[in-house]
């Protein structure tokens, strides 16, 4: 099967490599659609511990397929089965796995990450996973390509449910790439009055006016100015920051209205790390700032339903998919980052 595998920094290659066998408690499933995340691309820059030096790793944990073959210990799924792969293993037995929270569990495995990912024809699913549940029937209704950004999608919407936006809400959204306009839709769908997205480039800010007019766009200079405007200087109810920019961080804290809720949805390089806040503005405006990473398995089926109902659109965040052999100008459109979601379609 062809497979594009990471063997260290700028290092992809497409190979042919063997169909993967699979034991009696596994799967194999035939991939459909596996999309290029942040990740990928950080991991194609600064390369990836996991990787064992001359082996390489199917990167990729983004993605959406049918069951090709069931070990013969596997139950309740069949042959043919349109399925999305959750890509967090979690070891199953820690206290942040028993409580549902095995995104955040310790020892956990991810597709793409540390075992093989799914950027090749066919995946092959440990037991592990099939028994947390990571393998995810889908509805009809629900495309392979939306599918497969539920990863993405999952995220936000662990996000999305710390923020509590509420109907009539002022939500500003720092970072217009897909993430962030996943966030928005998420904000238009709770009943949000203004939906502002920023960034630094103006080109991103008409992909996104592109993706839904209503979104109100505006330069990441001008965003205070802009703030006072549209508010009449109350303030921002729900601040979510989708950039790793400690400005952006400063600038969400600063903005919000009382009683505001702010969110940390991008992380910050090495570099980057330790910005100064005003805790002050945190308290006299009884301000509620969260963090939020990965999403949890109970969050991925939730994500899964908002798209089966159609509460939530995907396709149009998808700016290209390319055939297995373009997999490196898909992550070279992805590094350019002009359009939004960059993936591979399989035959
Ligand atoms: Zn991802
Ligand atoms: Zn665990």
């Amino acid at each position: 099967m062809k497979a594009a595998l990471l063997y260290g920094i700028n290092d992809l290659r497409l190979e042919d490599i063997d169909l993967p066998t699979i034991g009696d408690d596994e799967m194999l499933v035939r991939n459909k659609r596996s999309f290029v995340c942040g990740t990928d691309v950080r991991m194609l820059k600064n390369g990836n511990k996991n990787i064992v030096p001359g082996k390489g790793l199917v990167i990729g944990h983004e993605f959406s397929g049918t069951i090709e073959k069931i070990g013969k210990n596997v139950a309740g799924y069949s042959k043919g089965e349109r399925v999305f792969i959750a890509p967090n293993i979690g070891c199953g037995t820690c206290f942040h796995c028993i409580s549902g929270n095995s995104h955040m569990c310790n020892d956990y495995r991810a597709f793409g990450i540390h075992i093989n990912g799914g950027f090749s024809e066919y995946s092959k699913i440990p037991a592990k996973a099939i028994q947390q549940g990571n393998v995810i029937k889908l509805a009809d209704s629900v495309s392979f390509s939306e599918a497969a950004l539920v990863e993405p999608f999952s995220c936000v919407f662990n996000g999305f449910e710390r923020a509590r936006i509420s109907p009539g809400d002022t939500v500003l959204i720092q970072g217009a790439g897909p993430i962030g306009i996943m966030h928005a839709k998420l904000a238009k769908m709770a009943g949000a009055s203004k939906i502002i997205v920023s960034d630094v480039l103006a080109e991103r800010l008409e992909v996104v006016k592109n993706v839904d007019p209503a979104f109100i766009t505006v330069l990441s200079d001008d965003v205070k100015k802009e703030v006072d405007l549209l508010t009449g200087k109350t303030g921002i109810d729900v601040s979510i920051t989708a950039c790793p920019s400690p400005d952006a961080q400063m600038l969400a804290i600063e903005l919000g209205a009382v009683n505001g809720r702010v969110i940390f949805f991008g992380g910050l390089p090495e570099s980057k790390q330790n910005v100064p806040i005003n805790t002050n503005t945190i308290h006299y405006k009884q301000l509620i700032v969260s963090g939020t990473s990965k999403a949890s398995p109970a969050q991925i089926h939730k994500s899964i339903k908002l798209l089966e109902s159609n509460l939530i659109q995907l396709k149009d965040l998808i700016s290209e998919e390319y055939p297995i052999e373009k997999v490196k100008l898909a992550f070279d459109k992805a590094i350019e980052a002009k359009g939004l979601k960059y993936g591979i379609a399989f035959e």
